[in-house]
């Protein structure tokens, strides 16, 4: 009977012949079993349209350009995120960084490094997150031949880097604290997770590097926290993912522009770089720095000579993550134009725009395609 309600047909039914012509009772939709199934089938389908609208909507809704700046690692940090609910994810995003800063820096009482610093040679139980800096900054101390060399820390406070006098040293001074440079006077376990200075002269300071790392690691938080535009920048240090954020949605993803600071003029740009994703981080002598007797001390200091270098200005390096970009950019500070240019021709996936001393810029050879030079 049931199946009366769907025969309007030109030729016989196979089963009903009689029934050709013959129209259903409109009753009879309403009734047969799988009418009522139908009936459901609907039902669910109209509550799931319902359901996904009100879920779409609610995402919509949620969806936030978020914005934080703060003073954090001696700097200013800005933190922007487009996505769900993350006016709440940048506050977590502050919050951890604030809590790697805490282990990482040499001046904060209590930090991994102060305690690693102040063992006298003894094992430190220390973070994961410390393991991890110390693999970058040795990688990179191996790759640069020493120019990148975290264990300066004593060289840095007898120049009165990290203090409030800063003065130049004497030669015995300066002698006396070279004696523990070298990172192989660093000993640690990524498996135990412990640090120990073999020298009693070796202090470490993650200066040239934790930033880097620290900016990546936000920018990770972010990203696990279902968020896919944002950027980090950390005084410079800057790291992007998908684009420019703040853009509008149906424009789809632009990439994002990050400016080179004119080392002579810090209000003035020289150059723009863009990228989608990846760090953009610049390292110069204008920095943090000294005059004395005329002449300029920065804080970045040539481990082979325990002095601040000369003959760049500033070194911007392009990469996917910022740690490693922030020890390489330190490296060619040191390295200057000609090692520096070979180092980045010879890491993979780098590039880098150098500016000398006399303001000449040279860069690498993927460089010109992402760098809009603007003088
Ligand atoms: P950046 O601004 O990234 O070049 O880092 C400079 C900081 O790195 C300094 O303030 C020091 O803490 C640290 N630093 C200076 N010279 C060196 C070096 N040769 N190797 C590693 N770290 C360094
Ligand atoms: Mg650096």
């Amino acid at each position: 009977m049931h199946k009366l309600w769907a025969v309007r047909r030109k030729v016989p039914h196979e089963n009903h012949p009689w029934l050709v012509y013959c129209r259903a009772p409109r009753s009879a939709v309403f009734l047969g079993g799988s009418q009522l199934k139908l009936k459901q089938l609907l039902l669910a389908f109209i509550l799931l349209v319902i359901v996904s609208g009100v879920w779409v909507l609610q995402g919509y809704l949620s969806m936030e350009s978020a914005r934080r700046d703060v003073l954090m690692m001696d700097t200013f940090v800005s933190v922007m995120a487009d996505g769900r609910e993350a006016e709440r994810v940048l506050d977590e995003t502050v919050v951890e960084m604030r809590r790697l800063e805490a282990l990482l820096s040499a001046h904060i009482e209590g930090s991994d490094v102060y305690r690693i610093n102040n063992a006298l040679g003894a094992q430190v139980s220390v973070s994961a997150e410390t393991i991890e800096v110390l693999e970058v900054a040795e990688e990179v101390f191996r790759r640069t031949n020493g120019a990148f060399d975290v264990t300066i820390g004593a060289v840095l406070r007898l120049w009165g880097f990290g203090t409030e006098a800063r003065q130049v040293p004497t030669a015995e001074e300066l002698l006396s604290a070279m004696n523990g440079v070298g990172f192989t006077n660093v000993e640690f376990s990524r498996e135990e997770k412990w640090v120990r200075l073999k020298h009693p002269a070796t202090r470490l300071d993650l200066g040239g590097v934790a930033k880097g790392y620290i900016v990546d690691r936000a920018t990770e938080f972010i990203y696990s926290r279902g968020i896919r535009h944002a950027v980090v920048d950390a005084g410079g240090d800057v790291r992007i993912t998908g684009g420019r954020p703040n853009s509008p949605r149906w424009l789809g993803a632009r990439k994002a522009r990050v400016g080179v600071q004119d080392p002579v003029n810090r209000e003035r740009l020289v150059a723009v770089v863009s990228v989608m994703d990846g760090a953009v981080l610049t390292s110069g002598d204008y920095e943090r720095y000294f005059v004395e007797d005329g002449i300029r001390y920065t804080h970045i200091i040539d481990p082979r000579t325990g002095s601040p270098v000369r003959g760049l200005s500033s070194v911007t390096i392009v990469t996917s993550k910022a740690a490693v970009a922030d020890a390489i950019a330190t490296a060619v500070m040191v390295l200057g134009k000609e090692a520096g240019l070979a180092l980045i021709e010879d890491w993979e996936g780098v590039e880098a725009l150098l500016i000398t001393a006399e303001q000449e810029f040279i860069m690498s050879s993927g460089m010109a395609a992402l760098t809009e030079v603007l003088r």
